[in-house]
């Protein structure tokens, strides 16, 4: 099985190469067109770095812009940008700019730029292959239209995209192992799947619960861990229900507070 990041219809979207060329410049004649009536799904990093820089906690950004949802048959609680589906997105200002465009989505700041990433598991280790390719043409975007002509690798540094797809693939992957190694779609339930929401998209409260301060793990290193310790807890959690590679094994010392075991596997000492 696998998970595929931005779900391109394969046929319709023709791969391209980090060499190839091709022409785009935003024209002011069309700005913000394209930010209206469209999916923006968000990766747990889209979400804490735009949280951060609204100053708001993680769960009211997500309850003001996102919405997610537990009752699909995944039960993973995948996150989207909530205006945008329905009309203009929250941050489109008047004058078609975008209002957080230093720390817009990476879906955001790769267009016209898609990127489909397939995640595969053999035995513990996964297995990445992506695919570039070219979004398909929106009649009102004159971008195609520009005059500069950049590589798809120069478009991809020059959004600063790189970063965006490194840390994107860890949760790729991470939502991979839950569903090939762990069978999540068998026994997680949108109960369990709410203890993973502090994990994946609250930071901050992850930070004051645990107690971790920015000098101890600065924000790309709490996001590593924090990923890594939902890992651990989906394993345990799948094990009690008889999935995964701890099923029928002695899983975490039952004793030991949630919280506290948590804070084990971030700071290292698991
Ligand atoms: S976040 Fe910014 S770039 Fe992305 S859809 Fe909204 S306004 Fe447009
Ligand atoms: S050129 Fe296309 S991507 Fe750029 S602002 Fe216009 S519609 Fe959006």
């Amino acid at each position: 099985m696998s998970f595929t990041g931005d779900t391109p219809d394969e046929k319709l979207f023709k791969e391209i190469q980090p060499d190839e060329c091709f022409n785009f410049e935003c024209s002011g004649r069309c700005m913000g067109k394209c930010c209206r009536f469209i999916t923006i799904l968000l990766d747990p990093w889209d979400v804490e770095v735009i949280a951060r820089h609204l100053n708001l906690p993680g769960p009211e950004f997500l309850e003001l812009f996102c919405t997610y949802d537990f009752g699909s048959s995944s039960s993973w609680p995948f996150v989207q940008l909530k205006h945008a589906e329905k009309g203009p997105c929250a941050f489109l200002l008047k004058d078609g700019r975008c209002s957080i465009y230093p720390v817009r989505p990476r879906n955001c700041r790769t267009y016209p730029i898609g990127r489909a990433v397939q995640v595969e598991y053999a035995g513990d280790i996964p297995l990445i292959r992506e695919r570039l390719f070219m979004v398909e043409r929106m009649e009102f975007c004159l971008g195609h239209e520009g005059s500069r002509t950049w590589t798809v690798k120069e478009w991809l540094e020059d959004s600063e995209a790189y970063k965006y797809y490194e840390l994107s693939d860890l949760y790729l992957c991470l939502v991979q192992y839950a569903t090939d190694v762990l069978h999540s779609r068998a026994w997680l339930s949108p109960k369990t799947a709410r203890l993973l929401m502090p994990l994946l998209y609250f930071p901050d409260i992850l930070r004051a619960k645990l107690g971790i301060s920015e000098a101890e793990l600065d924000h790309e290193l709490f996001y590593r861990r924090r990923l890594k310790a939902a890992r651990t807890l989906l394993t345990e959690m799948a094990a009690s229900f008889g999935y995964g590679p701890l099923a029928g094994g002695i899983v975490a010392d039952q004793n030991t507070p949630l919280a506290e075991h948590i804070r084990q596997v971030i700071i290292g000492e698991h």
